[in-house]
This record gives C-alpha cells, sequence and structure tokens, in this order.
C-alpha cells in the first residue's frame, strides 16, 4: 500500500525538517507536539527554510505554498488515525517514546506503520511497546534534516519487508539515501560521532584545550566542516549525553562513559543553541565560547 498521509510526533528540530521534506516530497503531513507552542513554531521555522532554499535556488518560490498548505498541526494523536505512517521525533527518552507508542496504537488504523527517528535507542526495544513491531522501523534522520542527504534505516528484530521496503521508497522520495543499520546501540553515525564528541568535551573538562582551540584544531587540523563543540551545541547537549548513556548502558563498556562536564552543563539546562547556550553562548550577536 502506498504511503500518502504522514503524521509526526514532536515538532522540536527534527520533526520540524522531517515535516519539511516530507511536505516538499508531496506528502500530506500532520504535525503533533505536546507543547502547544511547538507546532506554530514549527510551521514558521519550516516557512522561513523553504524560503532561504528557493533563495539558493534548491527549490522554486511556488512550491512553499502548496508544501506549507500540505501540513496541519495537532496536539491529539486522534488526529493521527487513518495515516499510513506515523515517524515519531520526540524527545530522546525510553519511557516518553514507548508511552507515545502505547497511546498511538489505540488510535490509528492496523494499517499504520510506525516509525522512530531516535538516534540510539534500540528499535527493537520501542517496537515491543506496541502491538505491531512487524511494522515499526527506525528511521533515523539527521540534523538539519533538509541539508542532510543520509537516512539510516534500521530494522528491529521483528520488522517485516513491506516496512523496510516502505520506508526506503519514503528515503527515495524525499531524495536521501538510506544506509542499513543493524539495530544496536546508537547504530551507525552516532556510534562513531558521539563518543568523538564525549571525548572532544574530556579534552576541554581536562584541560587541554579551551572551546575555540578544541574547534579551531578539528576544523583546520582534521578538516572538520565545523568543530566537535560546536557541533554538540547543534545537536543538543541532551540528546548528546542520552545518546553516550545508551552506548555507556548497552555495550556495557567504560569507554562509552559521559564526560562529567557534559551531564553538568545539562543539569544546568544549558543544552546548547536550542536554549541559547551550551559550550557557546548565543544570546548576543555572535557565539561566545563558555570555557
Ligand atoms: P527537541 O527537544 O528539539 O524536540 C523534541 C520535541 O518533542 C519537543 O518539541 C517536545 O515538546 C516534543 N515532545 C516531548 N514529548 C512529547 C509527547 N509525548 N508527544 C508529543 N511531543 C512530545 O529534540 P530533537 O533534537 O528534535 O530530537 C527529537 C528526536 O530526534 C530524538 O529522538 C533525537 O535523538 C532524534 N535525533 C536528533 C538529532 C539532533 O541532531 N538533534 C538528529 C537525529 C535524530
Amino acid at each position: 500500500m502506498a504511503v500518502k498521509k504522514i503524521g509526526v510526533i514532536g515538532a522540536g528540530q527534527m520533526g520540524t525538517g522531517i515535516a519539511h521534506v516530507l511536505a516538499l516530497a508531496g506528502y500530506a503531513v500532520t504535525l503533533d507536539d505536546i507543547n502547544k507552542d511547538a507546532p506554530g513554531k514549527a510551521l514558521e521555522r519550516i516557512e522561513k527554510n523553504m524560503r532561504r532554499q528557493a533563495a539558493k535556488g534548491v527549490i522554486t518560490e511556488d512550491q512553499i505554498a502548496p508544501a506549507l498548505a500540505r501540513i496541519r498541526t495537532t496536539q491529539t494523536l486522534d488526529d493521527l488515525r487513518d495515516h499510513d505512517l506515523v515517524i515519531e521525533a520526540a524527545t530522546e527518552d525510553e519511557k516518553v517514546k514507548k508511552a507515545i507508542f502505547k497511546d498511538l496504537c489505540t488510535r490509528v488504523s492496523d494499517h499504520t506503520i510506525l516509525a522512530t527517528n531516535t538516534s540510539s535507542i534500540s528499535v527493537t526495544r520501542l517496537a515491543s511497546a506496541t502491538d505491531r513491531p512487524e511494522r515499526f522501523i527506525g528511521l533515523h534522520f539527521m540534523n538539519p534534516v533538509p541539508l542532510m542527504q543520509l537516512v539510516e534505516v534500521i530494522r528491529g528484530i521483528a520488522t517485516n519487508g513491506a516496512t523496510f521496503q516502505a520506508a526506503l521508497e519514503i528515503v527515495k522520495k524525499v531524495g536521501k539515501t538510506a544506509a542499513y543499520a543493524e539495530d544496536f546501540p546508537a547504530f551507525i553515525v552516532n556510534r562513531i560521532l558521539l563518543p568523538m564528541i564525549n571525548e572532544a568535551i574530556y579534552t576541554l573538562y581536562e584541560g587541554v584545550g579551551n572551546v575555540d582551540a578544541i574547534d579551531t584544531a578539528m576544523r583546520l587540523g582534521a578538516n572538520h566542516p565545523m568543530g566537535p563543540l560546536q557541533l554538540a551545541d547543534f545537536i543538543g547537549l541532551d540528546t548528546c549525553l542520552s545518546v553516550m548513556q545508551v552506548l555507556y548502558e548497552g555495550l556495557a563498556d567504560s569507554k562509552y562513559r559521559p564526560c562529567p562536564l557534559l551531564v553538568k552543563y545539562v543539569e544546568a539546562g544549558w543544552l546548547g543553541r536550542k536554549t541559547g547556550r551550551g559550550f557557546y553562548d548565543y544570546r548576543g550577536e555572535h557565539p561566545v565560547p563558555t570555557r
């Protein structure tokens, strides 16, 4: 069955980007969030980002209005009832995600495929909270979604072939490339990327370099487009911590121990760009290192 209507749960950084690319690809999208201000802000951000894409010639001006018209917002999962696919992009917390899926299963049709955008949590374990593990899959978009080419596709132990094919088709239709990853903690990209970011935070914690030196070193010395601390702020420090905890617990190896400085920033509510402060302070005209 062809997927036409897609629900997106969580209108944060990722849900916003996912809704953006799905709407441009012609899907009818319903964007849900428990925070009543989030979907409105998401729509504003989507329009702004589409205008930016049009100014760069990535899309045309006349694609914008029809794409925006394809996005509805809601605060109740009942509105996802007749959708063919629902992609969960809520906070990276297993309890939150399992509660969403349990609730969702009582409301959607039998044919609805469920997907999670989790960065690190076991797809098989999340699937076990649903009544349809065979129609459950990991669709891991990268941030920022409109710019990044990759989507990791992760099958849980029970995911069936039709669900896998439907996922691959969606990735293709939004113009992205799929990489298939086995269901192990943090999959491929974050299994490699997050320990590097965590090590950069240890480098800061141990005083080997300050924020500026570490980011400059990795930009100019390793040819990375962004320094690891700047990237951590961009991802969100709560998400970074959560991925490290999943690696630490899931692989039972002390090499994944989250840096205590990362924990401290998260406890302070300094979560990076989204809260205005992390390893940089974004509240002024230019980002200023906080260490
Ligand atoms: P975010 O904090 O920007 O957004 C999460 C949103 O989920 C918030 O708006 C919150 O209100 C909403 N939410 C929480 N509980 C909810 C519920 N019960 N029902 C509906 N909405 C709810 O986080 P994000 O960066 O967008 O991350 C979302 C997911 O995407 C996480 O699983 C994360 O691991 C994954 N992810 C993040 C990145 C990244 O770089 N930030 C990249 C790939 C995947």
